[in-house]
């Protein structure tokens, strides 16, 4: 499980919004914060164009499930959603890392990921954090309750991050937490990760 670091890993990155008067535009250089955010800015439409190139190439893998080596995938919409626990380093390391060797096939086997990401509990707890930094989530109970143990299996896998950070969750997991967490009806969107404009 994590550190109580949430809050701080969400401060490493300051998104600066004000969009008045720029008494400085006439100076060359940029002043520290916009070079921050220009750096950021290109890290973010790198990082974008990535992900794109890697769905259009991947647009085979929707609807069906021959990628998963786990055997716990499920078929997915997107591109994006249709990886396996198993093709993502940082979510199968969380298996392979664990000493005496783990005997599971699939990340959601893993006795971390029930404590961590299902347990309502757990995710009561991390939701008030979520809350205290970015307000309610607009959301039904159980989109709350699915939308953070996403983050607690990306905060898992991947350790601290900046904000829009964009890091893929695998079919599998999503499905373990759609099945724990069922949305009433039956109908899921897609999971969308925030965008680059809003600040959550
Ligand atoms: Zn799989
Ligand atoms: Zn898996």
């Amino acid at each position: 499980m994590d550190r109580g670091d949430i809050s701080d890993a969400e401060e490493i990155v300051h998104i600066y919004s004000y969009d008045g008067p720029q008494p400085y535009n006439y100076e060359p250089a940029m002043l520290p914060r916009d070079q921050e955010q220009a750096r950021i800015n290109v890290r973010q439409n790198g990082q974008r164009r990535q992900i794109e190139l890697w769905c259009e190439e991947n647009r085979w893998r929707t609807g069906q499930v021959s990628w998963c080596l786990c055997g716990k995938c499920e078929a997915m919409f997107s591109a994006e959603e249709s990886q396996c626990c198993r093709e993502v380093d940082a979510y199968w390391a969380l298996v392979e890392n664990v000493t005496p060797r783990l005997d599971v096939q699939c990340l959601t086997l893993h006795p971390g990921f029930e404590a961590c990401c299902l347990n309502p509990y757990v995710l009561q707890i991390a939701y008030m954090h979520f809350r205290q930094d970015h307000g309610p989530l607009q959301a039904s109970r159980h989109e709350q309750y699915r939308y953070t143990a996403y983050r607690l299996v990306v905060r898992w896998a991947y350790g601290i991050l900046g904000r829009h950070i964009r890091k893929p969750l695998p079919a599998c997991v999503v499905s373990a937490i759609r099945g724990q967490f069922p949305e009433e009806g039956g109908l899921y969107k897609g999971f969308e990760w925030p965008n680059f404009v809003d600040n959550q």
